[in-house]
């Protein structure tokens, strides 16, 4: 354990470089071609500094008339970690840690776009190990990535655990591996403003969260529900927090540019607002964050997690319509919630209905992971197989150690 801990402080040392922060923030918007390159500086200072290490592996213990019986967590062997082009350093950074910690080593299957920086950062984080007299190659990656060797990696009768941060279909793919698979997909989550909120603070939350890394993060808001009493009002005030409220003729104009065949166009996915309005000839004002529409409930903008800051409003006659359609928008997917409004009861009760991993209240989605909230960090937040935030111990084995009759002391 002790060794851990050394090896850890070593990636966060490393990954906290200046200048390797710098480079993981503008080089994957290079290679992506999507993202903030401030926002993921952030991101991955994040992944650095607040992914638990080793003292997450706490231990059960019962001691009674008939000995001692304690409970570990234990290594589960070499870990396939699947990464996505969203969060492509952080999600290396915060596995690397959290799988680690745990006593594992890991194969990365990064996507192919962010190629030459997770082999970059897997060589770096070896780097570091091996300066801090670790063994050889507990991270590991492949210099071409692939399906196919995602595939092989997935099959290889030496990688015991899988771990997928991405879309549906890869979710899918490690499910039906017939290995013990964490799972951690899609959301699409909804922001609620009830007519109890502090309308001003919700609007600077919801340009902020959702303009967060141009959208990209899966936990970030990707539609509103307004109650209608407020909407006009918070419209107001997301225009004033950088907003730009979208004529009919224009969202015309953006379905034609951002949408594709299935759901948003990959090469509008992570574009900043500004770079969206050109898109459809229209001049930013200054400081636009977020593009903003009212839409029914049935609209792509609404509907697909479109992975850019481009949200879709819809009004509900109050606040229990307003829940309902969270749930429904949510599609099931377990991931993350937002709601704004000072009525208690109501909180609690959007918590119960949309049983969402994450569930923010009275914030910017992004708190949920720490940023500006209570609480460790996470980039693979596992709503199918229901780790939730993962942490070491959701990459170790539960073991059982019991000593019978004796080390019981009272
Ligand atoms: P993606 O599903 O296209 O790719 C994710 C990873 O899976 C990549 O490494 C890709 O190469 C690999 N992959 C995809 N399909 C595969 C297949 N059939 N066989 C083998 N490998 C395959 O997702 P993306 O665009 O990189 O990332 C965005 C998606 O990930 C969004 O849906 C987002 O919500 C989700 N995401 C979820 C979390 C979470 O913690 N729950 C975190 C980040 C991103």
């Amino acid at each position: 354990l002790a060794d851990r801990r050394r090896y850890i402080a070593a990636i966060r040392e490393a990954m906290l470089r200046p200048e390797h922060l710098d480079k993981m923030s503008v080089d994957a918007v290079m290679q992506t071609g999507m993202g903030d390159v401030a926002d993921k500086y952030l991101k991955n200072k994040v992944a650095a500094e607040l992914t638990p290490g080793v003292e997450d592996l706490e231990t059960s213990a019962w001691s009674g008339d008939d000995g001692l019986t304690t409970v570990e967590y234990s290594a589960f062997g070499v870990i396939g970690a699947i990464t996505p082009t969203t969060n492509p350093t952080e999600t290396i950074t915060c596995n690397t840690i959290g799988m680690l910690a745990a006593g594992n080593a890991v194969v990365f299957s990064p996507h192919p776009r962010a190629r030459d920086l997770s082999v970059w950062q897997v060589q770096t984080i070896n780097r570091a190990l091996r300066e801090a007299g670790a063994p050889e190659n507990l991270v590991v990656t492949v210099a071409e990535p692939s399906i196919e060797n995602t595939n092989k990696m997935m099959e290889h009768r030496k990688v015991q655990m899988l771990v997928a941060t991405g879309g549906p279909g890869i979710v899918r793919t490690v499910l039906k591996s017939g290995k013990k698979a964490i799972g951690a997909g899609a959301g699409n989550p909804p922001v609620v403003v009830d007519e109890t909120a502090d309308i001003d603070h919700a609007a600077k939350c919801i340009v902020d969260g959702a303009s967060f890394d141009n959208n990209l993060p899966c936990t970030a808001e990707k539609e509103i529900i307004a109650v209608d009493a407020i909407a006009d009002l918070l419209k107001f005030h997301m225009v004033q927090h950088g907003a730009y409220e979208l004529s009919a003729e224009q969202v015309k104009q953006l379905e034609g540019l951002i949408l594709g065949e299935r759901g948003a166009a990959t090469e509008w996915i992570g574009k900043s607002a500004t770079a969206i309005l050109e898109g459809i000839g229209v001049e930013p004002p200054a400081g636009v964050r977020l593009l903003v529409c009212e839409a029914t409930k049935e609209h792509p903008f609404v509907q697909v997690e479109l992975m850019m800051p481009v949200l879709g409003l819809v009004r509900a006659p109050d606040v229990d319509a307003a829940i309902d359609l969270a749930v429904e928008l949510e599609h099931g997917n377990r991931h993350t919630a937002v709601m704004h409004s000072q009525n208690v009861s109501k909180l609690t009760k959007m918590g119960k209905l949309i049983q969402t991993t994450i569930f923010v209240k009275n914030g910017p989605s992004f708190t949920g992971i720490g940023i500006g909230g209570e609480g460790f960090t996470t980039f693979t937040i596992a709503g199918p197989t229901g780790e939730g935030l993962t942490r070491p111990r959701s990459f170790a084995r539960s073991r059982r150690c019991v000593l019978v009759g004796d080390l019981n002391v009272r």
